[in-house]
């Protein structure tokens, strides 16, 4: 992604795209001193922007990565950058961390805290899956409780093991890997919110160790719309054998019907359908 035309936003001017580098000593690199965020533009507006800015906000504050840019700098910031790159249907990625500076050590109060904004076309998060159904591996990681790490920022440090889970799950021909929690509950995917359907009725876990997403949010506002009834309670693993659909939900992910977790299979059914079309006509309303 680095070797390519237009221009990267960082710490308040547009950069050369082959040029928006860091110093290999960035305290960030070391010590993953660093949040982001994920967000999609659709005809030229960025769904449910000023949310994405809070939480990155709320993210560095969780960090200690107290980002020194107000919302609507950051607003400005993600429009500023699309209109520069020419572009209107968008993935748009911020990313704050603290720099190089006076320190290299653990503690490094003193070292800068740093903002860019990137933005580029991206197409369907699972490809063709979002319309098969995603095939997903089970992560022999868990994730951490909430007094292990900060659970609800969205840090670059809680996606160490998402990485490695999606590379097992890519070697094994599946598009993302689902994760357990600590007490062994069902989680969340990689970068997504996980949905289950049974006899009509939706259940999707609590989330109270995982990002609470922008997109579970809206599908389960939805789904009330509809008078479809939301279960948001502890899911044990054992439960995946008896629903009946299940679909994934993220910026990047949309709404993605889900045929396969493991040994379990699930339909492509009109709920899981319904939904992803309605949020896709949603966000281009
Ligand atoms: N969980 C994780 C780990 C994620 O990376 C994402 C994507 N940001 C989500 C859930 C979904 O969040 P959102 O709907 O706000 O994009």
């Amino acid at each position: 992604y680095d070797d390519r035309d237009g221009v990267i936003w960082m710490d308040g001017k547009l950069v050369d795209w082959r040029e928006a580098n860091v110093h290999i000593l960035t305290h960030a690199m070391h010590y993953a001193s660093s949040v982001f965020e994920g967000e999609r533009a659709y005809n030229g507006k960025i769904f449910e922007s000023r949310r994405h800015s809070e939480r990155l906000l709320a993210s560095g504050r969780m960090l200690d990565v107290e980002i020194p840019w107000t919302v609507d700098e950051i607003e400005a910031a993600k429009y500023e950058v699309m209109k520069a790159n020419g572009l209107s249907d968008a993935y748009v990625r911020a990313v704050a961390w603290r720099g190089s500076g006076e320190d290299m050590g653990v503690s490094s109060a003193k070292n800068p805290v740093r903002l860019a904004v990137a933005a580029w076309g991206w197409g369907n998060y699972y490809g063709d899956a979002k319309f098969k159904g995603a095939k997903l591996d089970i992560s022999k990681w868990k994730r951490p409780s909430p007094e292990t790490i900060p659970v609800h920022a969205k840090a670059a440090g809680l996606y160490m093991i998402c990485t490695m889970s999606k590379h097992t799950a890519e070697a094994k021909g599946c598009s993302d890997s689902l994760f357990m929690d600590y007490r062994g509950y069902v989680a969340e995917a990689t970068g997504a919110n996980i949905f289950f359907v049974k006899d009509g009725e939706v259940h999707t876990p609590t989330p109270d160790c995982f990002l609470n997403g922008i997109t579970r949010q809206t599908v389960i506002g939805m789904l009330q719309d509809r008078q479809i009834k939301v279960h948001e309670r502890h899911i044990m693993p054992e439960e995946l054998e008896s629903f009946e659909q299940c679909w994934l939900t993220g910026t990047a992910a949309e709404v993605t019907p889900v045929g396969q977790i493991g040994d379990y299979n699930f339909e492509v059914g009109a709920m899981a359908r319904d939904i992803s079309n309605a949020y896709e006509a949603l966000v281009r309303a």
